[in-house]
């Protein structure tokens, strides 16, 4: 099907466009009612200290489920969640509840067990962000030096207003990385001088990683962090040759299918009760 927008232009609309939109339409009329019927839930990934072999803490990953939908991907319902604004309350439910969470399990033994939390940068721009960590931390007893917020590099686009809420952070005692480092646009003028504490490897870079290839980009990113005084984690670790690497060239700490993958709250206790230090 062909239409005229009235300037001798032509939109095409094929079918597979027509789906979607639609998809993206329902997706996003169904996120709506998503959080009041209780349709999300966190699962959650360990973090190895690479260094010691021991449990640092865990990364919370969003899941929705919906009744028709079935199962959809944070990849898909994300990006819809960020153009709609709905990621600032989703995005609080999240952080309230890996709060919450972590501290039980910090009950249980690991008292310093570390939670990551991802934030969309949306949610770093609302003028309400600092004051509803500082109230989610209240309101949980969770020690601000055990959440880590993960911030994807666009963040370094937007230099000014951005650094101005990671010094808050910084000042509420509260960590920050960079996720996906390495696939965006950072500067590294702008990464000198931005209150971090951590770098997150992206995968790509990681699953490159194997006998047969020379991996500079991994050894660079390593020298980089560690030269700016930052943690380094990896992520996507699927390979013993993977974490031998990456331990052995002073990676901080790293995740992955082969450590674990992501798990409910019933599978990470059973995790916790049988942990034992990986090398
Ligand atoms: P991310 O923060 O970079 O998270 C890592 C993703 O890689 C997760 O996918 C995780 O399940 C997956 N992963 C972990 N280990 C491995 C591995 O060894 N191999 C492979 N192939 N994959 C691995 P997931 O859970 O589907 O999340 C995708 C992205 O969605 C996340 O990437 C993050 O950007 C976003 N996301 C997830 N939860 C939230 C949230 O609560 N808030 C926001 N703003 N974004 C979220
Ligand atoms: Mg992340
Ligand atoms: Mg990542
Ligand atoms: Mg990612």
């Amino acid at each position: 099907e062909v239409k005229e927008n009235g300037k001798n232009n032509y939109l095409v609309f094929d079918s597979e466009m027509m789906t979607k939109i639609q998809r993206k339409m329902e997706i996003e009329k169904a996120l709506k009612y998503a959080l009041e019927e209780k349709q999300f839930h966190l699962v959650y990934q360990p973090k190895i200290n690479l260094q010691s072999g021991q449990l640092d803490g865990v990364e919370a990953l969003l899941r929705w489920h919906h009744s028709r939908l079935g199962i959809i991907s944070p990849m898909e319902f994300i990006p819809a969640a960020e153009e709609t604004g709905m990621i600032v309350d989703i995005g609080c439910w999240v952080m309230r509840k890996a709060c919450e969470q972590v501290k039980a399990w910090q009950s249980l033994g690991p008292t310093e067990l570390h939670v990551a939390v991802n934030v969309s940068v949306i949610q770093l721009e609302d003028d309400a962000f600092i004051d509803s960590v500082r109230h989610i931390l209240d309101q949980t007893k969770l020690g601000p030096h055990c959440l880590e917020l993960e911030i994807t590099e666009s963040i370094m686009q937007n230099t000014k207003d951005t650094t101005i809420i990671l010094h808050q952070l910084k000042e509420l005692g509260v960590r920050t990385s960079i996720d996906d480092f390495g696939t965006g646009y950072s500067s590294l003028h702008v990464l000198q001088h931005l209150p971090i504490d951590a770098l997150k490897i992206d995968q790509s870079f990681v699953r490159g990683l194997d006998e047969s290839a020379s991996s500079p980009m991994v050894k660079t990113i390593i020298e980089l962090g560690l030269n700016l005084d930052l943690d380094i984690i990896a992520e996507g670790i699927e390979t013993d040759f993977q974490l031998q690497f990456l331990k052995q060239n002073g990676c901080t700490l790293g995740q992955g299918y082969l450590l674990s993958k992501p798990l409910d709250r019933a599978d990470f206790e059973r995790y916790l009760k049988t942990f034992s230090a990986i090398h």
